[in-house]
């Protein structure tokens, strides 16, 4: 690595061209601003210093920290506190490094380390996204909105609903149709509501024939206004599968009220099992298998994801044959906020009865049960364009070399996840970025910190820009001075481990 020679000033120096007295033009992006000194341009992520194009942010470098037995701690606060950088410990982040737009030019750092005694290199840059979104996934059963519906901001369409995952109910946000295929005003609030999100700001969605809704990455959900508070256990086939045991000889009937799937235990397979008396209770819907039932009710906020708030609406009719005066009938939602016990009368009618206490242990175990509702925002775009010519002169080769494992892709060091096929697809939890990550232009498109690490004889054999490389011992002494320094999350794999992600 000694070869490697730093060619940073010279970077600096050439990004950016300066035109008539004071002026810069900022070559980051394809909006070309003309910056005057002291100024920043449009995204402010540039500004004109005394002349020369200078990223306002700071570069991010991130550092793993040991104690005196080579055991990883914590970082010991947010800031740096003065002790040397250790090359083998530190990783440079695309956050504040920049872009060198038009691709062809090679990106802006292209960083040589040593790791476990092999030579790498890791490719570091800023994305510029148009083809990106994100997916936000938020932990409720209650129907936000029928599938497919539009989702807006201001107004304006930045996503729909899309299908529907196990406790949980899904948007996609933002993608390249939102942001360039509509009015100049949806794309650039859909610009804004994908920043917002991927910063983990609150965002306020309403849903054409549906609710308003606000999310946040990490945080609770909140539906007209109400926070949620808890994951349903299981659907209600599934609530009864895990329960049939615990409620068995405590009560007659249970029926876990779903907007999917309801379940209806003595009829159900584990009250089959368990050689459960027939209740003869039938609920509306139509009946899939016995003791589970589909669309009981319309989806709705009520009980299970369902419209109704009583939920003796949904018994459609009790056979007198079959059932008996005395019988104990438990009614719960798939989370246990909801929950209902009856006794019948003479006329086999439920009437509301005090819940027994071994009852209701059954039911606070479902809440237990329950994970807290909260809000995944996961940021999901295309690496496979342009961007690679800043990596390699033959990208294609990059692209292969990710299918295959080969080059490690990170987003400000956080684990991505490579769709397989075609192109260089990735997702990331965005709460696994460091803060501030994310920024925009006004194109409009999202920026995102990506970098590629390879060993070094694979990056030479792909084409890439070997000249550029430069040494991260040179990109210590150079920024750390003037970069941000952040301590490395355990939680995020090293991307020079040499087992695989
Ligand atoms: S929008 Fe930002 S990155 Fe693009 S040219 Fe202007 S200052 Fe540079």
């Amino acid at each position: 690595m000694s070869g490697d020679r730093l060619s940073l000033e010279a970077r600096a120096n050439r990004m950016g061209e300066a035109e008539e007295e004071g002026i810069v033009r900022c070559d980051a992006c394809p909006v070309l601003c003309r910056i005057r000194e002291g100024r920043s341009g449009a995204c402010a992520r540039y500004g004109n210093v005394a002349g020369k194009l200078v990223r306002t942010d700071p570069v991010l470098l991130m550092a793993r920290t040991v104690d005196a037995n080579g055991k990883l701690v914590a970082f010991a606060s947010d800031t740096w506190e003065g002790a040397p950088l250790e090359p083998a410990r530190t990783f440079l982040t695309g956050i504040g490094a920049g872009t060198t737009y038009p691709d062809y030019k090679p990106a802006p750092f292209i960083v040589a380390a040593e790791h476990a005694g092999v030579d790498t290199v890791t490719v570091v840059t800023e994305g510029i996204f148009s083809y990106c979104g994100v997916k936000v996934k938020i932990d409720t059963d209650r129907h936000l909105g029928p599938e497919a519906a539009p989702v807006r901001v201001k107004g304006e369409q930045v996503g729909h609903v899309t299908t529907a995952e196990y406790g949980s109910q899904m948007l996609s946000i933002g993608g390249v149709r939102h942001l360039t295929g509509g009015s100049k005003k949806e794309g650039n609030v859909t610009c804004d509501t994908l920043l917002a999100l991927c910063s983990g700001e609150p965002v306020a969605l309403s849903i054409d024939g549906g609710h308003a809704v606000v999310v946040a990455a990490g945080k609770a959900p909140s539906v007209d206004g109400k926070e949620e508070v808890r994951m349903r256990v299981g659907c209600g086939s599934a609530t009864v599968g895990i329960f049939a045991r615990q409620w068995f000889g405590l009560v007659d009937e249970v029926i876990v009220v779903d907007d999917h799937i309801t379940g209806v235990l003595s009829e159900h397979q584990s009250g089959r099992v368990l050689k459960m008396p027939p209740a003869g209770i039938r609920v509306r819907g139509r009946k899939s298998t016995p003791g589970r039932y589909f669309k009981v009710a319309e989806p709705g906020l009520g009980w299970g994801g369902t419209d109704i708030t009583d939920p003796l609406s949904i018994i459609q009719k009790i056979d007198a044959k079959v059932a008996w005066p005395g019988l104990r009938l438990l009614m719960t939602s798939t989370t246990g906020e909801d929950a209902l016990y009856c006794v019948l009368d003479e006329h086999l009618q439920p009437v509301p009865a005090p819940m027994p206490a071994a009852v209701a242990a059954v039911i606070e175990r479902i809440g237990e049960n329950c994970e807290p509702a909260l809000c995944s925002v996961t940021f999901m775009a295309g690496a496979g364009g342009s961007l690679r010519a800043g990596v390699t002169e033959n990208p294609i080769l990059l692209t292969r070399s990710v299918a295959k494992g080969e080059t490690r892709v990170t987003m400000g060091g956080a684990p991505v996840t490579v769709w397989p096929g075609g192109g260089i697809t990735i997702m990331v939890d965005v709460t696994r970025l460091p803060k501030r990550a994310f920024g925009s232009v006004p194109t409009p498109a999202i920026v995102a910190p990506i970098e590629f690490t390879l060993p070094r004889a694979l990056y030479h054999r792909l084409g890439g820009h070997a000249a550029d490389i430069v040494s991260i011992e040179e990109v210590i002494r150079s920024l750390a001075a003037e970069a941000r320094i952040d301590a490395w999350p355990d939680d995020n794999p090293w991307p020079f481990a040499t087992d695989k992600p």
